[in-house]
């Protein structure tokens, strides 16, 4: 069983400021309420922008000196009474060593966290169980962190399980740019990898262990993902689930890098891990040959640190932009659009970047990134997106195919490459938004600086799903969902339904 945890970067700003400001020689005791989701082999813990957060003034403490806190009993049952209250099953008790650069839980905080968890197992669970107007009844995940001035180490408690610590492996801080603090005390740096000598005056070492430490699903595996995939893994990601449902044609390989015609007919997330595999033999990657809604693509999707999409339809970026909020997932697309009419065509390449906890939304931001209220309508209705999707490609005109051209896939992929290596090394201000077209030769590139747009308050997806986890059912299209049911009854093959999730 692993433990990974993803934290909004304004919430650890936050806990950074209480706990470790200059001149401060006190330890100090915060708690966080958040959401735990169990998957397969792996705990998950989310806290979101908007996590309630519980600082204390110095009178609330019985004891405060450099090394030891204790909260008055009063101040630590309000606090309780009012977790019972919420619907939130992961409490986290952050503590700091202050004095530290990077930590380790100390002897005094294996005693502690016992006791605290013995406190919850035996007086606190049977308390709600006993009361159910009190609070929902649940499983309480008893989170515990310590915070250093720049490391991390955090473990979850449970005196009732036979192994009573499971410490977290990752630790993900989810901002302006991606940030994994040091857990623990700093091991060796990793062995340097000469493939990347060309690249290391920019791509620093410990940025390079955090590409190889990354795991990136690509969504949609068609001309645009099989160009990001080779990009992702020549820079050095070390980690790539691929998951597409369609296979390779005759007329893919006029866009699709690598494609040969002995492949034709093979499924293209096959085809892409393997090429990927031949290229990078340390590389780890694994394929689902899947629709994007089925339940199998989301236990791979939750599972990653970053989403990058290479679809061809709005509806699948609209989901992709509600899982990612609801599981705290940075997601980055790419996508392309290539006119003909009137008499000459036109090429333009789009980039967007949706940060959980730090920029607005698809379905908030005041920038017009994709029909957003015409392609809401068009998936209400059933006929319409079954129509879509049957046409192969979803365009206004959905009996054409929409014209595509390899130059043009590696124009956008190249926008995508490149912004999700600065949101990683940290370079510039990130970009929620780039928007180009050949013709008329525009380069729009909205940065968080020029146009810092946060999660809308009072947008539904980025406020009230941020990192809800599990607690909240995701909205499969009804089309999809319908076919699965008549699927149930033997009457109508998935198959033909489900979204054709690539270019
Ligand atoms: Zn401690
Ligand atoms: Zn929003």
């Amino acid at each position: 069983m692993k433990l990974s945890i993803r934290i909004a970067a304004p919430v650890m700003e936050r806990l950074r400021r209480y706990h470790l400001a200059a001149g401060k020689h006190a330890e100090a005791l915060s708690y966080v309420w958040a959401r735990a989701v169990e998957r397969k082999g792996e705990i998950l813990v989310l806290v979101p922008h908007n996590a309630p957060l519980k600082l204390f003034a110095p009178d609330c403490f019985v004891r405060q000196t450099a090394g030891n806190v204790q909260l008055c009993p009063d101040v630590l049952n309000g606090m309780l009474i009012g977790f019972a209250a919420s619907d939130f099953n992961c409490l986290i008790n952050v503590h700091d060593h202050w004095f530290d650069e990077t930590t380790t839980f100390s002897s005094t905080d294996d005693r502690d966290d016992l006791v605290f968890d013995r406190y919850l197992r035996r007086s606190f669970e049977p308390m709600l169980l006993q009361h159910p107007h009190i609070g929902p009844v649940r499983r309480i995940h008893n989170l515990s962190l310590v915070l250093a001035q720049k490391g991390v180490e955090a473990r979850l408690v449970n005196t009732r399980s036979k192994r009573r610590f499971l410490k977290a492996t990752k630790f993900s801080v989810i901002g302006e740019q991606f940030e994994r603090p040091v857990i623990g005390i700093r091991g060796n740096a990793s062995v340097a990898d000469d493939m990347f000598t060309r690249q290391k005056d920019f791509i620093t070492p410990d940025k390079q262990d955090m590409l190889a430490n990354l795991s990136v699903a690509l969504v949609g595996c068609g001309g645009l993902g099989s160009i990001l995939a080779e990009s992702l893994a020549r820079c050095g990601v070390g980690s790539m689930l691929l998951i597409d449902d369609d296979e390779l044609s005759l007329s893919n390989l006029n866009r699709w890098q690598g494609g040969c015609h002995k492949d034709i007919g093979q499924p293209k997330s096959k085809i892409l891990a393997a090429n990927l595999k031949r290229m990078f033999p340390a590389l780890c990657v694994s394929a689902l040959v899947s629709s994007l809604y089925a339940t199998e693509a989301e236990q791979f999707l939750v599972g990653a640190d970053i989403v990058v999409a290479g679809v061809d339809n709005d509806e699948a970026r609209y989901f992709l932009n509600r899982l990612c909020l609801q599981y705290q997932i940075p997601y980055f697309d790419a996508g392309v659009d290539v006119t003909i009419e009137p008499d000459s065509p036109d090429f333009r390449a789009r980039f967007f970047a949706i940060v959980p906890g730090v920029t607005a939304c698809l379905e908030c931001t005041q920038i017009e990134l994709y029909q957003r209220q015409k392609t809401l309508d068009a998936y209400q209705d059933v006929v319409t997106a079954e129509a879509r999707r049957n046409a192969g490609y979803v365009t206004e005109q959905p009996e054409i195919s929409a014209p595509n051209v390899y130059a043009i896939n590696q124009r956008s992929a190249s926008l995508l490459g490149m912004e999700l290596l600065n949101y990683i090394c940290g370079w510039q201000p990130m970009a929620t938004s780039i928007l180009e077209s050949w013709k008329s030769g525009i380069h729009e590139r909205l940065s968080r600086k020029v146009f810092p747009e946060p999660p809308h308050p009072s947008c539904p997806i980025c406020g009230y799903y941020a990192g809800v986890g599990d607690a909240e059912k995701l909205p499969r299209p009804r089309a999809f969902a319908l076919a699965a049911l008549q699927h149930l009854d033997g009457c109508i093959d998935v198959g033909s339904l489900s979204a054709n999730a690539s270019l």
